[in-house]
């Protein structure tokens, strides 16, 4: 699946917005958006007007972005939404949150979603105790997510898990065994972005 691979501070400056796409350096000085809060490019410091497809497409954009989702996948996800019940928007966002690469960053076992799926394409990870190397799992109530033993003496978590980060309540975090248990679903309130999912109903509703 084809990924982007471009400079992702220009992501976030396009987006107006942080999207923590680079680990520790998000929470630093040397973050991007802090030194240069306006979008990239010639006319990034231009005033712009922006019609209505215009702001619904950048919503759909920092969602994709944010997940480091492709158009196709998205536009999936998307499909899959509106079959389920309930509104197509919080469905959308509840898919995108039970992502197994998003899962492994929410609980602090990654420092970014893009390490997250790295980490978790290279084996490091099981699932109710069966190695599962796709990131784009979608975990279920009640798994279990857990770096597997041969990883779990290696430099790289033990860092991870000293770097103690705050996980979503749906989410039952035990850094000590770096095991996670998905106790609910995620809902639109659990998000850690503004995103007005209701745009980008609208934009594939077009
Ligand atoms: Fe975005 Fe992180 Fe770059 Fe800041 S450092 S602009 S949050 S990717």
């Amino acid at each position: 699946m084809g990924r982007y691979t471009g400079p992702v501070c220009k992501l976030c400056r396009r987006e107006g917005i942080k999207l923590y796409l680079k680990g520790d350096r998000c929470y630093s000085d040397k973050c991007g958006i802090n030194r240069r809060s306006y979008a990239p490019g010639q006319h990034g410091q231009g005033r712009r007007k922006v019609s209505g497809y215009g702001i619904q497409l950048r919503e759909k954009q920092k969602a994709k972005r944010y997940y480091g989702v492709m158009e196709s996948q998205f536009r999936k996800y998307f499909e899959m939404a509106e079959r389920m019940k309930g509104a197509t928007g919080e469905n959308l966002i509840r898919i995108l949150e039970t992502r197994m690469d998003n899962v492994v960053f929410r609980a602090g076992l990654a420092s970014s979603r893009k390490e997250a799926r790295q980490l978790v394409k290279h084996g490091h990870f099981k699932v109710n105790g069966i190695g599962v190397n796709i990131p784009s799992y979608l975990v279920k109530v009640g798994d279990v997510i857990e770096v597997v033993e041969n990883s779990k003496g290696s430099e790289k978590f033990k860092e991870l898990v000293n770097d103690q980060r705050v996980a979503p309540d749906w989410l039952e975090v035990d850094l000590d065994n770096m095991k996670v248990r998905v106790v609910a679903l995620p809902k639109r309130e659990h998000l850690d972005i503004p995103l007005e999912e209701h745009l980008i109903v609208e934009l594939y509703s077009r």
